[in-house]
């Protein structure tokens, strides 16, 4: 390289490792302190010990301690967060909780995490197209910058005082302003609880990065103090289409990075690395070299090699190429891998030596896989070895490295092994099944269709006798400690299959009584078998695997266990039929039949990358075609196709957004159409904003559609009835996310509210998502209100008519 103090980069790194510990002990830990069975002490001790513990697993793995290919990269909740605290971006009505010197603890921040009493906590909303959240920032005109926690350098000299030179990670100052949500000046009234007020008229959080820059350059500095070589300023918010001037976004990574590459200079401050992740950015790497940064980081996995002019732009600056999926569970292709690389390399600087100027590393961090394939001692050897997940990708970055260095032979054995396992991958019997392929390839156009909506209606009415308003629920009952008892002790073998069946079958007799008692209109099971909406019909479809300890951070302390979507997949033998129809002999009311999407499905699993996600979303819907169609041949007239995530699925870049929504929406019918007129088929969707998927809604073509809206005080149904949404609609009116028990005023008020904007005929009243994660002693006097307020706007409706 030119520039003398510029440090080398690391050959191998990867760009983050999960933080919640191997055996989840930071949750536990935090947890533990959070319900006051620790000390703030303890679970500092902790989080060091687990700190140590997984620096000495990567050194051990093969990463060099003395280069700064470790990332430091620990949160005790999340990176956005830690930036927003550390920037000082606290909410007025947090700032009883900073200190003199505008600090905030390790409880307070924790408390703008999770709220308190009285204040709200920040929203918290997808990381890009992953199912980890963040938490929003909230940054108001008036917002005070000021370097305000020092942990970043604390996290440095931690390790450095055991050998270990790290690289400070951080979010950078455009993703960070991306990222956050404009808000007005609180009017503090009195202690500060006021509720945020609206941002002015035209402000974004970007108009504030002069403000925020000075403190990346105090904070930079103190790094460079603290001897860090490296520091890593993570944008991956370039990959994504905001909606906001693409020229606009540029310019201010132009701006930022001249500013934090010249404003202090090399070695005062770290060498810059910017990685972009989760997709290309093609056209933010020339700036970002331009700029001056020391070293950019490329998504290969995503976004594939950057075209030659792009790489001539780059000049000097090092290149960090993204070769190992960060987001999967897959052994790398290293020959596939190998070849991307030297392409890459190729367009560097032609005529330029490459020592020094391309490191390899993961596509993102790994923070969105499990720890270690070795723990899963009960998966299948066949298909563990088809696995990678951190500690494995981690080695597939070394020898990447390796070959790309010394050449293949140098890593010989790597890649033999590495080809081995995905043939044996490929020629596996259950990765491809003649049946599953010919019944995808003899689909046509009628597959997808069902009758007309009219015909559809009457046919349901006929059948259902439901008055106008009708009430239901989305599913799920809660999930009490006896349900998690039986479930646990079952897995251990304590509770035969007829024990454990029969404690099921008490519960859902309980759940329906209930339900009869309360006065609901169509009923539920209550799900009380399931131990997870999408892992449950894993466990009973064929292609599918779970893990045992694959545990991944979803948000804060909370994690979830995504199965593996390995092979074709099939049904081997109705999986919610039963249930549902031992509900049903309860009754006289409808019961509502309950599945999964197959896009929530894929969404919340690790699936395959050797076929595209729409052949895999047609498989999935087939098994659950079958299911519709037996729930239906059961007896069961209304059935629920539940799709929170598809939303979530919605690609990052908008050019991208037509293909998806045609085959998720695509899927969803081919799960559905079986159903006959007669048959209700609902829908439920939550967890994100609709407007980018309002058209696709109303393509579901779903009879009833169920969507939250209480927060947000029914904001959805004028899009809906905008985007010409013409079917059955239950928009949320009682916020289950929290413990609260809405009133049966606030209640009728939101139906009242709802049916301004849908015809009686058409609207439904329901919660806003499942009750599982709340307690009987909150579901039971919230539902009583629920259905009392409809039937109260339910007989001013009718008054109102017959007048
Ligand atoms: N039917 C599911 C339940 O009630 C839906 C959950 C969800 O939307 N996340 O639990
Ligand atoms: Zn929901």
């Amino acid at each position: 390289m030119t520039d003398r103090t510029t440090p080398t980069l690391p050959a191998a790194t990867i760009l983050g490792y999960p933080r919640i510990g191997p055996g989840r002990e930071l949750k536990r830990a935090i947890e533990a302190f959070w319900a006051g069975r620790s000390e703030l002490d303890d679970l500092q001790a902790k989080a060091a010990d687990l700190r140590r513990r997984q620096r000495s697993r990567l050194v051990e793995l093969g990463l060099a301690p003395d280069d700064a290919s470790i990332p430091s990269d620990f949160s005790y909740y999340d990176q956005v967060l830690d930036i927003a605290v550390t920037l000082g971006a606290v909410p007025p009505r947090f700032a009883h909780l900073l200190d003199d010197d505008g600090a905030l603890d390790l409880p307070g921040y924790f408390t703008l995490a999770r709220g308190s009493e009285e204040r709200p906590p920040l929203e918290m909303t997808k990381w890009f197209d992953t199912n980890y959240h963040y938490l929003v920032p909230e940054i108001s005109p008036q917002t005070a910058f000021r370097l305000s926690d020092d942990r970043v350098v604390r996290l440095f000299l931690e390790a450095a005082a055991e050998g270990v030179t790290t690289r400070p990670v951080v979010v950078g100052p455009v993703t960070f302003l991306l990222l956050s949500k404009a808000v007005g000046v609180e009017e503090t009234e009195g202690d500060g609880a006021a509720p945020t007020a609206a941002p002015p008229e035209g402000f974004t959080p970007l108009d504030r990065l002069d403000d925020v820059l000075p403190v990346y350059v105090e904070l930079l500095r103190s790094l460079g103090q603290a001897g860090a070589p490296w520091v890593q300023v993570e944008e991956p918010a370039l990959a994504v289409d905001w909606g906001v001037d693409r020229d606009r976004v540029l310019a201010a990574v132009e701006r930022a990075y001249a500013a934090l590459a010249t404003e202090t200079s090399r070695p005062e401050r770290p060498a810059l690395f910017v990685p972009v992740a989760y997709g290309p950015a093609e056209d933010a790497l020339p700036v970002l070299a331009r700029a001056g940064v020391e070293a950019v980081g490329i998504d290969l996995v995503r976004g594939g090699v950057p075209s030659g002019e792009v790489l001539g732009e780059l000049g000097d600056t090092a290149v960090v190429a993204g070769a190992v999926d960060g987001r999967n569970v897959w052994r790398t292709d290293l020959d596939a891998a190998l070849t991307r690389l030297q392409e890459l390399e190729a367009g560097l600087r032609p005529g330029a030596g490459r020592e020094g100027t391309l490191s390899v590393t993961t596509s993102t961090s790994l923070q969105h896989v499990p720890y270690d394939v070795g723990a899963e001692t009960s998966l299948d050897p066949q298909l563990r070895a088809w696995l990678a997940f951190a500690d494995q990708k981690v080695e597939e970055v070394i020898a990447l490295a390796t070959a790309l260095i010394e050449g293949r032979d140098a890593a010989e054995g790597a890649f033999l092994t590495a080809a081995d396992r995905r043939r044996s991958r490929l020629e596996h019997p259950g990765v491809r099944r003649a049946e599953v392929r010919e019944r995808v390839a003899a689909l046509g156009e009628a597959d997808y269709r069902r009758a007309d909506f009219a015909e559809r209606a009457s046919a349901q009415a006929a059948v259902l006798d439901l008055p106008p308003l009708p009430t239901t629920t989305i599913g799920s009952f809660p999930q009490t400690v006896e349900i998690r008892r039986a479930r646990s002790r079952h897995g251990r073998g304590e509770l035969s299959t007829a024990e454990y069946t029969a404690a099921m079958r008490e519960e859902i007799a309980r759940v329906v009584g209930l339900q009869e008692e309360l006065g609901l209109d169509v009923l539920v099971h209550g799900e009380p078998e399931r131990n997870d909406m999408v892992q449950y019909f894993a466990e009973h479809l064929e292609g599918f695997a779970v893990t045992e300890r694959g545990w991944v951070q979803s948000y804060g302390t909370r994690c979830t266990r995504p199965s593996i979507l390995w092979g074709d997949v099939a049904r081997p033998a109705p999986i919610t039929v039963e249930w549902s129809s031992y509900a049903a002999s309860l009754t006289d009311k409808p019961v509502k039949g309950m599945l999964t999407g197959p896009v929530t499905i894929l969404a919340w699993s690790f699936v395959r990358d050797d076929q595209p996600l729409a052949d895999t979303a047609a498989q999935v819907a087939l098994a659950l075609r079958d299911e519709v169609a037996d729930l239906e041949s059961a007896g069961i007239g209304v059935i629920q196709v539940d799709e929170p995530a598809l939303r979530e699925l919605l690609p990052l870049r908008s050019e991208d957004h037509a293909a998806y929504l045609e085959w998720s929406v695509g899927a969803f019918r081919l799960a559905t159409s079986v159903a006959a007129p007669r048959t209700q088929v609902h829908t439920h969707l939550c967890y994100s904003e609709f407007g980018e998927v309002i058209g696709a809604i109303d393509a579901l073509d779903a009879d009833v559609t169920s969507i939250e809206a209480a927060r947000s005080r029914m904001e959805v149904l004028p899009e809906l009835q905008a985007a010409g949404f013409a079917r059955g609609v239950g928009p949320g009116v009682y916020d289950i996310h929290s413990p609260r028990v809405p009133g049966e005023e606030e209640i009728a008020e939101l139906v009242a509210l709802a049916a301004e904007s849908v015809p009686s005929g058409l609207l439904w009243v329901n919660p806003d998502c499942g009750l599982k994660t709340r307690g009987y002693e909150e579901v039971e006097p919230s539902l009583r209100h629920l259905v009392a307020a409809a039937r109260q706007v339910r007989d001013r409706l009718t008054t109102s008519t017959e007048a």
